[in-house]
């Protein structure tokens, strides 16, 4: 596997970084997973520009945004991906000794890491649906920033797999916001809800896209917190992300939703999201 390392491609095990890399030592630092449909880097300019809100709110210098679509490309390439490829982008502050908290005085070069791997498709979890548990959100308050500091989320990960689970829903302060990596959507009459844009939750791009067909085909949305207490009173509900797309949930927690089946709004949602993204 080749990768591309603060200016440079190499193969993976010739790839190093410091220990004093202030990505290591305090997650300081950003990331974006971008994928491709037809070969093409799907919503990048989205990408990008979320990329670029999260380092100006983390206050790490670094422009250089104009050559990043060349470099994935090449690693495409150079890593003969024959279908579709998920991309990993990080950029942390960069490396400087001594350890302190606060940014280095002196000016430090941002290390710059992409990966690019063949795609799994995840197509049984999206025609028959996903368990999903509910897990307390006990993430920092800055939750519209995509850091690498993960902690909170590897954990109710973590439990989600041993609970056999695709994904854990996070609960703060008993308001649903978001999956430890997708955004979480229900549906009662018709209508759509889910979390609003704030500090709580990532603005996802397949959220923004699935809004956008929300607009397109006229079906009701509404950008609100749930209840963890009324999620009982939801008729569907379903997850989004760059990797499971659309993804209908079917059971939370113990509760088994409309007896296992996928809800129809998820998936005539799904099936306009496949054409979109056919065509794109
Ligand atoms: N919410 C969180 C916390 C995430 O980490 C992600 C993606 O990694 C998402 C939502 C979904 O975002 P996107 O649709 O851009 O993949």
């Amino acid at each position: 596997m080749t990768i591309f390392l603060s200016g440079k491609f190499l193969p993976v095990e010739k790839a190093h970084i410091s220990p004093f890399d202030r990505g290591f030592l305090f997650a300081d630092g950003v990331y974006e997973s971008i994928r491709t449909y037809n070969k093409k880097l799907f919503r990048y300019i989205d990408h990008l520009d979320r990329l670029k809100r999260s380092l100006k709110e983390i206050r790490i210098d670094f422009y250089d945004f104009n050559s990043l679509e060349n470099i994935i490309y090449e690693l495409m390439i150079k890593n003969e991906i024959e279908n579709e490829a998920l991309v990993y982008l990080q950029i942390t502050r960069g490396s400087v000794f001594p350890r302190t908290h606060s940014f280095p005085k002196e000016k430090i070069s941002p290390t710059v890491f992409i990966s690019v791997q063949e795609l799994k498709e995840s197509i049984e979890e999206q025609t028959k649906g996903v368990k999903v548990i509910l897990q307390e959100d006990v993430r920092w308050l800055r939750c519209d920033i995509k850091s690498t500091s993960l902690l909170p989320v590897v954990l109710a990960s973590q439990k989600a797999t041993e609970e056999n689970a695709a994904e854990a829903i996070l609960v703060r302060d008993g308001m649903v916001t978001e999956g430890t990596h997708t955004n979480f959507f229900a549906v009662k009459n018709e209508t759509l809800y889910t979390a609003p844009k704030s500090h709580l939750i990532l603005e996802g791009i397949t959220r923004k896209v699935v809004l956008e067909l929300c607009e397109k085909f006229k079906i009701d949305f509404r950008e609100e917190f749930i209840n963890k207490d009324d999620l009982k009173s939801f008729d569907e509900f379903f997850i989004t992300s760059t990797t499971k797309e659309i993804t209908p949930v079917t059971s939370i927690d113990y509760w088994t939703i409309n007896e296992g089946n996928p809800g129809k709004i998820t998936m005539s949602l799904q099936s306009v999201f496949k054409k979109l993204v056919e065509d794109y």
